[in-house]
């Protein structure tokens, strides 16, 4: 019998979608069901991210937007879950004293005992060293993906990220765990796993290494696809190439967040390597995996950086070519190491260096794109274009989008397209007759 409604908001990264799946598997299995409408809910939470300043102001005024609904019904259980309620747990519930629940992102297990009691201005932002969720199955959103979390938190400490502050040291979940969630998904028809993790690629449990785990997975029976984000630069050692090398269906795209181009701006940033040494790494994926994809992250304006310094970003930009990049500027977060620094670029700086790696990327993006027009790419079409709804797109293996111009494919096919066009961000292509 249904117990009631529940709506979920989320912001940020994957991990908080993953997380936001974690949470909708513990309703479900209470018998409570989706809504897309918060005015039907009994429940609504707000699972909030912090990384980017503006995410989580957005997250909050949604949370007093929806207070309004307490009037018609008064039982509504109104909650802020994740990094947000972890790094403002001390004066969220003074600011919004209408809010329920403020649980951290290692509190989610006992929602539904919390649900049960309908407490008021409940609070648990307590982070754990073992909680992997292990056990839990994700009520997923999606029909072709499945997002199965490998390992938590983070111990790089980035001085300009929030992430091990909000999300705690790093964890991994068991192998077994890890391996029967991926034979559910695949016995469900998902065609797709993606493994998450903040540092996905520093899982370590036991004797096992990321490349170790990566192997059990490739190995299940009926996974036809297997990618995995975000990884850190530090831990694509040759052992982890290789692996992606001799199977198959382990997706050749590698996200490499780069940050900054300079080594004295990555020393600043307390990231672990050199821009020799980032060179280093894309020169070893270029050799093992000539085809694979490589996008990035790059901040711009970090404290300290000089014109000279950002010339350096600009030029591992031209020498590594990525094929896409996520693209920021720099702002302080509160919490984090970087804040101490004074923030001496100024907004109009940091505004002309963004939109001078945009353009230097999207032209970088046309290049890698036109670079397989004539190719024949294995694409796994997940949805319709938006602009038109009977044309599907799909992703190739090195994760370029793909719209379908000729032909008919089914969500969930795995087929070969030949790549007839990229007119812009996106290839265009039709079914390859066999
Ligand atoms: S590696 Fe750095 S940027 Fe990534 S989550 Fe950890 S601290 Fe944040």
């Amino acid at each position: 019998m249904e117990a009631g409604k529940y709506y979920i908001e989320t912001y940020g990264c994957q991990m908080n979608e993953a997380d936001s799946e974690i949470i909708a598997g513990l309703l479900e299995r209470e018998n409570y069901i989706a809504t897309c409408n918060p005015e039907e809910a009994n429940i609504i939470l707000v699972n909030t991210c912090s990384v980017r300043h503006g995410a989580d102001n957005r997250a909050i005024s949604r949370l007093s937007q929806f207070k309004s609904l307490k009037k018609t019904n008064p039982d509504l259980l109104l909650g802020l879950v994740g990094c947000v309620a972890q790094r403002d747990r001390g004066k969220i519930l003074k600011e919004k004293p209408f809010i329920d629940l403020v649980l951290g992102p290692d509190a989610y297990r006992q929602i539904p005992q919390l649900i049960m009691n309908k407490p008021h201005s409940f609070v648990d932002v307590n982070l754990s060293r073992r909680e992997v969720y292990d056990g839990l199955m994700p009520f997923r959103n999606s029909v072709v993906n499945a997002w199965v979390s490998i390992m938590r938190g983070c111990d790089k400490f980035c001085s300009y990220c929030i992430v091990p502050y909000t999300r705690g040291r790093e964890r991994s979940r068991s192998v077994k765990s890890i391996v029967e969630e991926v034979k559910i998904a695949v016995n469900d028809g998902y065609q797709e796993i993606t493994l998450l993790g903040q540092n996905v690629n520093s899982y370590r449990y036991k004797e096992y290494r990321f490349p170790e785990l990566l192997i059990q997975v490739a190995k299940i029976p009926g996974v036809k696809r297997i990618r995995f984000t975000s990884p850190h630069p530090e831990d694509v050692n040759a052992r982890m190439l290789e692996v992606m090398r001799d199977f198959d269906n382990i997706c050749k795209h590698i996200h490499l967040p780069l940050q900054s181009g300079s080594t004295k701006v990555l020393s600043a940033m307390n990231r672990s390597y050199t821009q020799k040494r980032y060179l280093d790494f894309v020169a070893n994926i270029r050799n093992l995996l000539p085809t694979c994809g490589i996008t990035t992250d790059i901040i711009v304006g970090f404290p300290g950086e000089t014109a000279a310094d950002f010339e350096e970003t600009l030029r591992v930009m031209d020498e590594v070519i990525f094929d896409n990049a996520y693209m920021f500027k720099y702002s302080p977060r509160p919490n984090t190491a970087a804040v101490q620094l004074t923030d001496n670029v100024t907004e109009e700086e940091k505004a002309e260096r963004l939109n001078r790696i945009i353009a230097k990327q999207k032209k970088h993006t046309t290049f890698r794109n036109r670079q397989t027009i004539g190719t024949v790419q294995s694409v796994l079409i997940d949805g319709s274009s938006k602009k038109n709804v009977d044309e599907k797109i799909g992703r190739t293996d090195s994760n370029k989008l793909v719209i379908l111009k000729e032909g008919n494919a089914d969500i969930g096919d795995l087929i070969d397209i030949l790549i007839t066009g990229a007119p812009g961000v996106s290839l265009f292509g039709k079914i390859q007759k066999s």
